[in-house]
């Protein structure tokens, strides 16, 4: 019977890395993957922030199949005719060039000079979209470059148990078997569950995305989007008009198309009785997203489930002969601001690569051994940013923000920056009004509260 020394299942951000990083410590890895090449089974935004991948990848802008560099971050409350941005631009990276030197300024503008092309290409963007069709199968190249075998196309279909601890997997009718096996199958990750080593998810903590990718001409995003050239691209989080139902909707620039997407918890959809893509046409036919797809055209499709996040409901990371990293240990930070699932599945992996290593100096992969993964983990800046914004898990369950500030928000706005027939009010007096009884001052305090608890400090 073949056996290896590392089986990873999936070839996702967490798989790939932890692959490539054993890979290239000299070990022998296989990675296992269901879908025809890396990426084709996978929905994200996406942005790739690039903290932690140029830690692993350095400076992975010059080489990696990367869209746009994300120059503004913008969050939108989208009240019922109105919408109110607060809107950040980066004006330093604003006047980087190419990300990605062989792609080049794309709209025919002037490039900088080289010196300063040299000092802004070291420092890279804070964040890149990517399209994970392309952008997975990079990683699976760097892994495969540094040694590892990858088999696209197989479905792990169960864990090969021994005396209770994990000893290899059974995929295309064969078994395989290895010393230890890193578990990186995504949201869904049934392989735990199936060998009774996790219990079921709550689907309260679960949401669905979906997502289509819509194409334009890519001198209309960079001008639409106000952006000084074709590599930079902005970022946009929108909160309201997801129909009643508890969630969000993104939209991400890319190279000459356009990701966009709502994200919505499984449990308030249900209760709804809604359907998810009736949401995102909702969201879509929203006057300010109108506006910013218009002329375009939807060429893909896709919707996947995604973990609400939360350190809390983060799960113990390994056992005897196996470790468990990205979103099949529902590693997520949503914190409003920025939804960080691909960087923290990443961070996760390198944990775990790292105490695979020290495990096969003693050539003991028992979960002893493998502890040390959770340790190092938890010393990681990606877990700290989880623990900071920790408060936001319950934020997310207060249905007032979706369904009641960013109405509250357009109107109070409205308001300051309308003359009519009646006298005008200071933002007090135009909020109390607005609030009519929707919301009683004691509710919003308390709300501020929690927003302040989540968010500011
Ligand atoms: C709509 C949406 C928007 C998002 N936006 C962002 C964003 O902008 N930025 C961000 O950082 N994160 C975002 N995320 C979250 C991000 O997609 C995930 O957190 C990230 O992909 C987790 O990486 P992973 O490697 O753990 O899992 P995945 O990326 O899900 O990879 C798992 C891999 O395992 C394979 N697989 C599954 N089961 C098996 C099996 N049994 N056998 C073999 N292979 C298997 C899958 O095909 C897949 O390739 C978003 C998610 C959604 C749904």
């Amino acid at each position: 019977m073949e056996k290896f020394n590392v089986i990873v299942v999936g070839a996702g951000p967490a798989g790939a890395t932890a692959a490539y990083l054993l890979a290239q410590a000299g070990m022998e890895v296989v990675m296992i993957e269901r879908g025809a090449t890396p990426g084709s089974k996978n929905v994200s935004g996406a942005l790739a922030f690039s903290h932690v991948y140029d830690e692993i990848y350095p400076r992975f802008w010059e080489s990696a199949p990367v869209e746009r560099g994300i120059v503004g971050h913008s969050i939108v409350f989208l009240g019922k005719e109105a919408s109110v941005t607060l809107d950040y631009r980066d004006l330093a990276e604003a006047t980087s060039p190419s990300p990605n030197p062989s792609q080049g300024a794309g709209n025919g503008a002037p490039s900088p000079n080289p010196s300063q092309r040299e000092g802004d290409r070291s420092k890279g963007a804070n964040a890149y979209s990517v399209l994970r069709a392309r952008f997975d199968p990079w990683m699976a190249q760097q892994a495969e470059e540094a040694g590892a075998m990858l088999l696209p196309g197989y479905t792990v279909e169960r864990l090969l148990m021994e005396e209770g601890r994990v000893v290899g997997i059974h995929a295309g009718g064969d078994d395989l078997m290895a010393d230890v096996v890193v578990i990186a199958e995504g949201t869904r990750s049934q392989l735990l569950r199936q060998a009774g080593l996790r219990d079921d998810f709550n689907a309260h903590d679960v949401s669905i995305g979906v997502k289509e990718v819509i194409a334009l001409p890519e001198d209309v995003i960079t001008n639409r989007f106000q952006c000084m050239s074709a590599d930079e691209g902005v970022a946009y989080t929108c909160v309201g008009h997801t129909g009643g139902v508890d969630g969000g909707g993104f939209l991400y620039t890319n190279r000459d198309t356009i990701s966009l997407g709502v994200v919505v918890k499984i449990d308030s959809l249900y209760r709804s009785k809604r359907q998810p893509h009736n949401i995102l046409d909702e969201f879509k036919a929203h006057p300010f997203v109108q506006r910013l797809i218009r002329g375009g055209e939807v060429v893909e499709y896709s919707a996947q489930a995604i973990h609400r996040g939360g350190v809390h409901l983060m799960p113990q990371l390994y056992g005897d002969g196996y470790v468990v990293a990205g979103s099949a240990a529902r590693l997520l930070l949503n914190n409003v601001m920025t939804l960080r699932g691909m960087d923290v599945a990443v961070a996760s992996a390198a944990s775990a690569a790292r105490a695979i290593l020290a495990a096969r100096e003693g050539g003991d992969y028992s979960k002893e051994a493998l502890s040390a993964y959770e340790t190092h983990f938890k010393q990681t800046d990606v877990y700290k940013d989880m623990v900071t914004f920790k408060d936001t898990y319950a934020l997310m369950d207060n249905q007032r923000l979706f369904n009641v500030y960013p109405d509250l928000a357009c109107n109070v706005m409205g308001d300051m920056f309308s003359v009519r027939e009646r006298p005008g009010r200071k933002v007090y007096g135009a909020l109390r009004d607005n609030m009519k009884e929707e919301l009683s001052l004691w509710q919003m305090m308390k709300d501020m509260a929690q927003i302040g608890r989540g968010l500011v400090r």
